[in-house]
């Protein structure tokens, strides 16, 4: 066949089938701040399992993981280490906050408080916000099935606002 007379590439079905494979094979680097990083921890151990969504696969590095789940409070002496691990993650990558202190700065929040980076979308950008102190493991699934949904345009199991 003549190169000219071959089928056009489609770019967007295979972008749709690229963002289906990143969506259900996410891989958060392995990164905790504080307590809400213990209810990251239960959600991939058995009982909740975060290897049904594929993303049980925590790396040790940045440069291979696309996801940063911040789960705790973020110092001032924290941002710049969390700035140069997103910076080294490959893109497409994904950010979700877990926990009031990563959205808001949760508790410490006080007129006066020198300390806290209040929200941790004043550094990157977030995707998925997962309010709670802490939030339960089921919270953080929860947040992965809307960073799913974001990523593909299509949620895989019903929400709660459909079910009931
Ligand atoms: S939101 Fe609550 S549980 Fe999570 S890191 Fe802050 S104080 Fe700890």
């Amino acid at each position: 066949m003549e190169k000219e007379n071959l089928p056009p590439v489609s770019f967007a079905v295979l972008d749709k089938v690229l963002d289906l494979a990143r969506a259900n094979s996410l891989w958060p680097v392995t990164f905790g701040l504080a307590c809400c990083a213990i209810e990251m921890m239960s959600a991939a151990m058995a009982r909740f399992d975060i290897d049904r969504f594929g993303a049980g696969v925590f790396r040790p590095s940045p440069r291979q993981a696309d996801l940063m789940i911040v789960s705790g409070t973020v110092t001032k002496k924290m941002a710049p280490v969390l700035v140069t691990l997103y910076d080294q993650m490959p893109s497409p990558k994904w950010v979700i906050a877990m926990g009031n202190c990563a959205i808001s700065g949760g508790p410490f929040v006080f007129e006066g408080q020198y300390n806290l980076i209040e929200g941790v979308d004043k550094l990157v950008p977030v995707d998925v916000y997962v309010p709670g102190c802490p939030p339960r493991p089921e919270g953080l699934l929860e947040g992965f099935l809307k960073l799913e949904e974001k990523i593909t345009g299509k949620r895989r199991f019903p929400g709660p606002v459909e079910r009931w």
